[in-house]
C-alpha cells in the first residue's frame, strides 16, 4: 500500500490528544481540518469542546488554525467566532495553496502537525508537503455528500493499515 496513505500517528480523535503531545513533538501550529475533524458539517458554531481544545493549545503556546476544503461562507463564520486564522477550499490532496498560505503566514514547516478524518484528503496533502500528519475518525456518521466517494475508498485502505499495525496510536510515540 502506497505510503502516501500512512500518516505519522493515529487518534481517535483530536479532543482525546494530550497537549503535551504537541510539545513534545515540538508543534507550534495545529494545522486541523473542520468537517467531521473538529465538528459535524452541520455544526455553524464552534462546540463547547473546540473552544476548551483552542484554549489549552494556547496556553501552551500553540496555535489553532483550521484548514479545509469547504468554501469560505463555511468556514468563515465558523473560525471567526472560534478566533482562530483559516484556509478556506484549501484543495487537498493538493499541496500548493496550503503552503502558501504558511508562507505568508509566517508558519514554519518543521513546527506544524496537520490533523484529519480523511486519508485521501488530510493525509495525502500533507505527505505530498512533507508535513507531520494525524489521521482521526470521524467525529460524527455523517458526511457532506462530496465525501461519500472518498470514505468508500479511505475504508479499506484504514482497514488495511490497521491489520498491518501501521498505524502508530499518538500514545506510544509520547
Ligand atoms: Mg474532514
Amino acid at each position: 500500500m502506497a505510503s502516501k496513505f500512512l500518516p505519522y500517528c493515529h487518534a481517535r480523535d483530536i479532543f482525546s490528544v494530550d497537549i503535551a503531545f504537541f510539545k513534545k513533538e515540538n508543534i507550534k501550529t495545529v494545522l486541523a481540518d473542520l468537517d467531521n475533524t473538529l465538528d459535524s458539517y452541520r455544526a455553524k458554531m464552534p462546540s463547547k469542546r473546540v473552544f476548551e481544545l483552542k484554549r489549552k493549545l494556547e496556553e501552551a503556546n500553540i496555535e489553532l488554525v483550521l484548514i479545509s476544503n469547504n468554501k469560505e461562507k463555511r468556514v468563515k463564520p465558523y473560525a471567526s467566532a472560534l478566533g482562530v486564522r483559516y484556509l478556506f477550499s484549501t484543495h487537498k490532496p493538493f499541496k500548493k495553496r496550503l503552503l502558501n498560505f504558511l508562507n505568508s503566514n509566517d508558519i514554519v514547516k518543521e513546527s506544524v502537525m496537520i490533523i484529519g478524518d480523511q486519508l485521501l484528503t488530510d493525509v495525502v496533502m500533507a505527505n505530498r508537503a512533507h508535513l507531520k500528519v494525524m489521521l482521526t475518525e470521524k467525529i460524527v456518521k455523517e458526511d457532506q455528500w462530496t465525501t461519500h466517494i472518498n470514505r468508500l475508498i479511505d475504508r479499506p485502505i484504514r482497514s488495511y493499515f490497521r491489520r498491518k499495525k501501521k498505524l502508530i496510536d499518538w500514545k506510544e510515540k509520547m
